[in-house]
């Protein structure tokens, strides 16, 4: 299915990124208040807070829920901004537009269920408001993808997508793993959509979010949604992850973007270059394929098994340690020389019939 789509038009000072910021909850007024009074002159021009708040576990902090829309008007007459809040109900979303919420955002968690975006979508037939769906929070294109049409399917054709990370069992630098090939092929396969990076969450680290925020501009995306509070070590939640509106206004200064058209001579012969490279790789692959058939054959003659594990470990060791040398990612590595071995097995496999 094609998403149908219009542009998000959502403002912004360059033609690159648009910015929403903004705190990770609505806590009181005054936080609101202090908050995006900050941001707003600081030049920003969408302000984001939760205002229903999905925990892990029962008893933190959930949110205001509609006792906060009333800030979040405030916020609109007072600094001129946009709001924006998640939504993981038909409820939430009757309420946001009765409060004239501008921008709505489905959250991780709520994407990953259809069943939940389902509902949504039928809560928003008929309307017509930007909607932004954060990736999922398993590392599905399929699924994401799915939430779009679905809201894409009611009729919504002002969209974006939050990239946001993926959540995995070892944590290691990231509070969410960035996977941005994810978020790369959801462009390559719905390229008029937005996508905007969501730092804050992705980091999970005040420290992260400026290096992110350059990763995400460097991969060509359109928008940045950042979680910024007036008091960040005093948040109810997300604390070690929010900047000041301050700190967030000297990140964007020094954020680097460069032009998404390609468009000199050089970089035309760089590609050139590539594509004689990629020519030389398969054909290589192609002749260590035919070597592997013939151990194949010699296999079958001698009454071997295919695989033969001591070899095959010896391989991945010994290709990964090369690798490194010549700067290449040890575990790149291994994971190619994982699919070039299946091949070589399926191949051993069909001369063994
Ligand atoms: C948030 O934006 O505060 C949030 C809950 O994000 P996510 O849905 O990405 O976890
Ligand atoms: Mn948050």
């Amino acid at each position: 299915m094609e998403l149908e789509l219009q542009p998000l038009n959502l403002p912004s000072d360059n033609p690159r990124p648009f910015i929403i910021a903004g705190p990770c909850s609505a806590e009181s007024e005054e936080q609101v208040m202090t908050t995006a009074t900050q941001l707003a002159k600081k030049g920003c021009h969408m302000f984001r807070a939760g205002v229903w708040k999905p925990r892990t576990k029962p008893g933190g902090f959930e949110g205001h829920g509609e006792k906060a829309l009333p800030w979040m008007q405030r916020v609109r007459q007072e600094t001129g901004m946009l709001t924006a809040i998640e939504v993981a109900t038909p409820e939430h979303v009757e309420l946001a537009l009765r409060y004239g919420i501008d921008i709505l955002w489905i959250g991780a968690r709520t994407t990953a269920n259809p069943f939940a975006v389902q509902a949504l979508a039928d809560a928003l037939k008929g309307v017509d408001v930007p909607v932004l769906v954060k990736n999922p929070v398993n590392p599905d294109l399929e699924l994401w993808i799915g939430a779009l049409e679905r809201i894409n399917g009611a009729g919504i054709r002002r969209m974006g997508a939050i990239h946001r990370g993926f959540s995995s069992y070892d944590k290691k630098i990231y509070r969410n793993l960035p996977m941005w090939q994810i978020p790369i092929e959801l462009h390559r396969r719905i390229p008029n959509l937005p996508i905007a990076c969501d730092p804050s969450h992705i980091g999970g680290r005040r420290d992260l979010i400026a290096p992110l925020c350059q990763q995400a501009m460097d991969m060509g995306m359109d928008g940045l949604i950042i979680e910024s509070h007036c008091n960040p070590d005093a948040a109810w939640s997300d604390a070690s992850q929010q900047v000041t509106p301050d700190i967030l206004d000297y990140i964007l200064s020094i954020l680097v973007i460069r032009d998404k058209v390609v468009s000199t001579e050089n970089i035309v012969a760089l590609r050139k270059q590539i594509d004689e490279i990629d020519d030389a790789l398969i054909d290589l692959l192609a002749k260590r394929m035919r070597v592997s058939r013939e151990i194949g054959q010699y296999k079958k003659e001698h009454g071997m098994t295919i695989v033969q594990t001591s070899r095959y470990s010896e391989i991945l060791d010994k290709r990964g340690a090369q690798g490194s040398l010549m700067g290449i990612g040890a575990d790149c590595i291994k994971q190619i020389f994982e699919s070039i071995h299946e091949e070589s097995v399926r191949q051993q496999v069909e001369v063994m019939k």
